[in-house]
């Protein structure tokens, strides 16, 4: 499967951090896996023009359900595909935990990311609790099932395994716990798409950095990153592109 490395920039970047985007252009090259940068709302649509003619694609982090009307301050996934971005990050554990999303509002993100032609990359993950009372996998099938649209292919939905836990602490979790994880994340999506299941990307993210991608991208899987702090500096964020490419 071709991998896919998605740069989440979270609440950073200023005009100025276009600049990471042009070297990025540079430093990948005719790249061999699909790079996703996702940079917050005020940078997408210069961000767009500026990747255009690279391999390089432009993702949001996050859409509103609805496609208009009276939502102050909320963007929405049509808004989104008409600047010309790919992709949306969906149910990150900070939006889930900073503005109260659970599944069902997931779901619907991803319903009109997909209506508005969005490739969405869907958020699961355990806490450190969840883990160590042994429920990750339980907790991670529960958000799965209620957050995955019917009908959605490899072409149109992403998941990002995200232990909580290992989200900017430097954390990772060991090659059979996210082995076991990404496997029992499969079986759900074939359970839940059919045979389209077997094409979803399942990509592990928490604390992925030039450092460890290529042992990470070589589980059995492990379909690509979803990368925070490390997407920040184009030679980091390449250099884990790179790792994608050589595994
Ligand atoms: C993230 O926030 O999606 C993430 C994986 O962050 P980091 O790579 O910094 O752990």
């Amino acid at each position: 499967m071709r991998k896919l490395i998605a740069g989440n920039w979270k609440m950073n970047g200023l005009v100025s951090s276009q600049a990471e985007i042009e070297a990025l252009k540079g430093l990948t090259g005719s790249a061999t896996c699909d790079i996703v940068v996702c940079p917050p709302f005020t940078l997408l649509d210069r961000a767009v023009e500026r990747v255009k003619g690279s391999s390089l694609t432009i993702g949001a982090q996050d859409c509103h359900a609805q496609q208009s009307g009276a939502h102050t301050g909320d963007i929405s996934a049509e808004m989104l595909a008409d600047i010309g971005a790919h992709y949306v990050i969906l149910g990150h554990s900070e939006r889930r935990v900073a503005h109260g999303e659970d599944d069902a509002m997931v779901l619907e993100k991803a319903v009109a990311a997909h209506q508005a032609g969005l490739i969405s990359i869907v958020c699961v993950g355990e806490t450190r609790h969840e883990r160590d009372e042994g429920r990750a996998i339980k907790v991670v099938d529960k958000q799965l099932r209620a957050s995955v649209p019917e009908g959605a292919t490899g072409q149109t939905l992403v998941i990002a395994y995200e232990p909580v836990w290992a989200i900017g602490t430097g954390l990772v979790p060991t090659n059979e716990q996210i082995e076991e994880m990404h496997a029992a994340i499969r079986q759900v999506l074939q359970e839940r798409l059919g045979s389209d299941g077997h094409s979803v990307r399942i990509l592990y993210g928490g604390s992925v950095k030039a450092s460890n991608a290529e042992a990470l991208f070589r589980l059995r899987n492990v379909d690509g990153a979803l990368v925070g702090g490390a997407s920040l500096k184009a030679s980091e964020f390449a250099a884990v592109t790179l790792a994608a490419q050589t595994s």
